[in-house]
């Protein structure tokens, strides 16, 4: 039996977001469209989205180095001053927890302000919103975030951040040959 062409395009809409950290903001602005608009997924459960200010003196760009998403389909953009994430299928009651997995900081301790939106019109309402930035007013991320290198020395296990090991020789190689 042949299988119908169009059971390819069925599936391909039932898979989640493949996208993961850092987008430019008018990648952000489609997944999300994407998602939200996505009728195959539940209604007002598509994930949460939070937008949040940095504490003054804190860039918004220098926020984002501290912004490291695990999970596919958790990404994050910057603009307007604000650093906008959008984590698929986390549910609001949840949002602390999600946080606490992507910064290695409290969220308090970076940012002052937090707006968030988890029905699809509220989200759909404020990405029209998002979509009135022109391209020159898009934030980019420093150097050092586009690059895979980490910018702290760490990892969540699940639980807790951990420091990652670093190999130390205690003697030099011309100590060893010498004694
Ligand atoms: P993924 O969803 O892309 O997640 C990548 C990593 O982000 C995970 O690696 C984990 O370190 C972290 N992560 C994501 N979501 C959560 C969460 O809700 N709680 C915690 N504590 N950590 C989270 P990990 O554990 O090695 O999993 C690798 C992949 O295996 C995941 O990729 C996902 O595709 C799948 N997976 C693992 N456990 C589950 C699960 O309980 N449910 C589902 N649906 N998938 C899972
Ligand atoms: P959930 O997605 O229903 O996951 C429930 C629990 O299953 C998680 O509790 C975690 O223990 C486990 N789990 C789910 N996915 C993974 C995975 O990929 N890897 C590992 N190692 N474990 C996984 P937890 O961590 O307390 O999270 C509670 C809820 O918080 C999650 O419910 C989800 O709604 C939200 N959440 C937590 N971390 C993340 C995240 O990194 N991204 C997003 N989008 N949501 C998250």
């Amino acid at each position: 039996r042949r299988v119908p062409e169009d059971i390819t395009t069925l599936l391909s809409m039932t898979q989640p977001l493949k996208l993961r950290g850092f987008q430019p903001w008018g990648t952000f602005c489609d997944a999300v469209s994407n998602m939200v608009n996505n009728q195959l997924l539940p209604a007002d459960g598509k994930g949460v989205m939070v937008a949040l200010r940095p504490v003054p003196g804190i860039r918004v760009e220098q926020a984002l180095t501290l912004c490291r998403p695990n999970r596919t389909g958790d990404i994050v953009s910057i603009g307007d001053n604000r650093l906008v994430l959008f984590l698929s299928f986390c549910r609001v009651n949840d949002l602390d927890t999600a946080l606490n997995h992507i910064f290695p900081l409290p969220t308090a301790d970076i940012f002052s302000n937090r707006m968030v939106w988890f029905e699809d019109n509220q989200i759909a309402a404020e990405l029209v919103q998002m979509r009135t930035l022109t391209p020159d007013q898009w934030a980019k991320p420093l150097i050092v975030t586009s690059e895979t290198k980490k910018v702290i020395n760490a990892e969540h296990d699940g639980t807790a951040w951990r420091r990652i090991p670093e190999h130390y020789r205690l003697l030099s190689e011309t100590t060893e040959r010498t004694s």
